[in-house]
């Protein structure tokens, strides 16, 4: 199962109190209410937790990262993560409770936490590539999705809808292979449409929709970059098995070595010395560090490169190009002849500085983690337009998902 959470919707981590505290070894029945259609979801402790023996670790490790799960939540009960689901609406959950025999014959079970999980998410893992800027017959702006599927329209539309706050116009209209729906925001109309033939697209229906429909492309794209830390460790090994390991030896790779014995501890002083490092501008804050470090991973097309229309770079026209290469070209590290290309990171003394300055490490090695996950050995025979990044923590290469799941989980959970 690929998922994304959603919104946390019971969050009680600093102040866990137990639902049930008896005798029955079953500790009682789980209740919240569904946040999507308000019916109530619940299930036997006892019972979920049996079911939830089923699913995988990888998804365990998932969601005890997400929550940041304590052996302990609670005295004397034991922590455990799952999935529950809504009867109604099939709405999905993702669980932290804690429950255990606290005493002899005696049962308690306490609902820590609950937050939403989304799938839709997969829809744009699959348009990788796929968003295009084009117009249709009648002149209008419009963006194209290729490979898209019919039953993904519906998590797709309040995806959008959702994020930008539309409101639908008219209702949704089921043909022959078609499906499509006008939505709304201050006048502005935008329509979502899908057909077997050309994919989804999604019109600007008026003037004013232009403007709209530009956010909805940059919004798409960013989910695009940043849809890498949406890969479960399924599609990761999935993935893996078509990668070249023999690959990596034959990339040259730019390395940038990062001494964290010499990084500053206060966050603003940090990720200006990272910016310095990796030739990343100069920002204020992880969010603006986080889209230029993306910007790095921008690849520049070779020197004998050609511009063409409708090539696998997929520019939107000439213009376009130039601008791209020009941008990308300022920002990241860059070889001895000036060239950017794949990069390895060598972090030196990591351990030590993390220990000492968790939260700092930590934002820092989420931001490298989103970017590299689902590529972490590189394939040559793939056409990708972004640069391929291996890291080395204090000599250990991490090559792995393993490597940085357990890395990443080991740091959250310190304390
Ligand atoms: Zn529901």
């Amino acid at each position: 199962m690929i998922f994304n959470y959603g919104k946390i919707i019971i969050d009680n981590r600093d102040n866990v109190q137990p639902f049930y505290d008896g005798l029955s070894m079953g500790c009682g029945e789980i209740h919240f209410d569904c946040s999507t259609c308000g019916h109530d979801v619940s299930e036997e402790t006892l019972l979920f937790e049996r079911a939830n023996d089923e699913i995988s670790r990888e998804e365990k490790e998932d969601i005890k990262l997400f929550f940041n799960v304590k052996k302990n939540a609670y005295y004397n009960q034991t922590s455990s993560v799952g999935f529950m689901k809504c009867s109604h609406c099939n709405s999905e959950f993702a669980l932290y409770i804690s429950s255990g025999e606290v005493q002899m014959g005696r049962y308690q079970a306490s609902l820590v936490a609950v937050v939403e999980c989304l799938k839709e998410n997969i829809i744009v893992n699959d348009i990788k590539n796929e968003i295009k800027r084009v117009k249709d017959y009648s002149n209008r702006d419009m963006l194209e999705i290729k490979n898209f599927k019919e039953s993904e329209y519906d998590n797709f539309c309040s995806k959008i809808t959702k994020n930008f706050q539309l409101e639908s116009k008219e209702d949704k209209i089921i043909g022959n292979n078609e499906v499509f729906q006008a939505y709304v925001l201050n006048g502005c109309i935008i329509g979502i449409e899908f057909d077997i033939w050309t994919g989804l697209s999604i019109v600007a229906k008026n003037e004013c929709a232009k403007e709209l429909l530009n956010n909805i492309y940059s919004w798409l794209v960013e989910e695009k970059k940043s849809n890498v830390k949406l890969i479960s460790n399924a599609s990761f090994e999935k993935n893996s098995k078509q990668l070249d390991k023999d690959c990596l030896e034959s990339l040259k790779l730019i390395e940038v070595v990062i001494d964290f014995n010499e990084m500053p501890s206060i966050q603003e002083e940090f990720i200006l010395k990272l910016c310095n490092i990796l030739n990343a501008g100069r920002v204020c804050g992880w969010d603006a560090f986080k889209d230029n470090y993306f910007d790095i991973f921008m690849k520049v097309p070779p020197k004998d490169y050609v511009y063409k229309d409708n090539d696998e770079w997929e520019w939107n026209d000439y213009y376009d190009y130039v601008e791209c290469v020009r941008e990308w070209n300022e920002i990241g590290p860059k070889n001895e002849n000036g060239e950017k290309g794949d990069m390895k990171f060598i972090f030196k003394n990591f351990h030590k500085f993390s220990k000492t300055h968790r939260q700092i490490t930590l934002d820092f090695l989420e931001i490298i983690y989103h970017n590299i996950d689902g590529q972490i050995t590189p394939n040559c025979n793939v056409f990708s337009d972004l640069y391929y990044l291996i890291v080395e923590i204090d000599g250990v290469l991490m090559d792995s998902f393993d490597k940085w799941s357990s890395l990443l989980k080991n740091l959250k959970l310190r304390y």
